[in-house]
């Protein structure tokens, strides 16, 4: 087991790719709380969790909320004692063309991913830096490092998030705090599974042709990542040993991006 003793906060894990991990960090002996807007899903992901025989919180936590990231993050350290991984992973996306897009929607899609993910920064490095430092980690997307038509709110967010997390690398080596940050390609959870038809009847083409002709067009095997693929990536940065794995992005998308 690579992160027994450790206590994680992870944002968004009711579902998907952020349950995912959560389950999987528990397994490698990690101490969970499960934050999300959703809170029945937040009590399901620890009640199953606990029942797999490991340790699980749940918390119901919406992250553009400061008192509600504060309090979350604070009933961890209550909870267990400590706090050594912060997860900012919840996220949304919103499907339209630019010039049809409201201030709202660009508002609402910032603010999920950006100030989520700051308000989860913050919050987890007062106690970090109090304690034994610790590591931040952020979930990105190739769209950090790419654009695709019709999601510009969330493409600007996820590079945003690139930016916070080398800031954060940067302030936090004094205090024994890493950073990094997960940009995963295309994987089929329900984020995914609601994009297809939205897409397919925006460009005009089948929900087949999105997921062959836009979604995976540029993998190297037209395969979609897994929430498996994501989870391991997440123990390995998670586990890791010194501060030479700090400010990275690693891209796991079946070679949809490369660099
Ligand atoms: P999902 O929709 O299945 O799960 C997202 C979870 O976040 C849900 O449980 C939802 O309730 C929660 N959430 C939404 N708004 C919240 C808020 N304000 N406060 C707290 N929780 C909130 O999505 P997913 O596919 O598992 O995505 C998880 C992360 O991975 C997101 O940041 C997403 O952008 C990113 N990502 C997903 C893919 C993909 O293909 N699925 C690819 C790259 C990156």
């Amino acid at each position: 087991m690579r992160l027994e003793q450790r206590v994680a906060v992870i944002t968004g894990a009711g579902r998907g790719i952020g349950r995912a991990i959560a389950e999987r960090y528990a397994r490698e002996g990690a101490r969970v709380a499960v934050a999300d807007l959703d809170s029945a899903t937040a009590e399901e992901a620890a009640a199953a969790i606990r029942d797999a025989g490991g340790e699980a919180l749940a918390l119901a936590m919406d992250v553009t909320d400061e008192q509600a990231v504060d309090a979350g993050v604070q009933r961890v350290v209550d909870t267990w004692g400590r706090l050594d991984i912060a997860f900012a992973n919840a996220g949304i996306q919103h499907i339209e063309s630019l010039d049809k897009l409201a201030l709202e929607n660009w508002r609402k899609v910032m603010s999920v991913h950006l100030d989520g993910a700051f308000l989860l920064t913050r919050a987890a490095l007062r106690h970090m830096y109090a304690g034994q430092g610790g590591t931040l980690l952020y979930m990105g997307s190739v769209h950090s490092m790419e654009a695709s038509p019709l999601k510009a709110p969330y493409v600007a967010a996820k590079h945003g998030l690139l930016g916070l997390c080398r800031a954060v690398a940067k302030e936090g080596a004094g205090h024994g705090v890493r950073s990094n940050i997960i940009c995963p390609g295309f994987v089929r959870t329900p984020l995914v599974d609601k994009q297809i038809p939205e897409q397919a009847r925006e460009l005009g083409i089948s929900e087949e042709e999105v997921i062959r002709n836009v979604m995976l067009k540029n993998t190297v095997d037209g395969e979609f990542t897994t929430v498996e693929d994501i989870s391991e990536l997440a123990v390995t940065l998670a586990a890791f040993p010194s501060a030479a794995l700090t400010g990275q992005s690693v891209v796991v998308s079946h070679g949809w991006h490369m660099g």
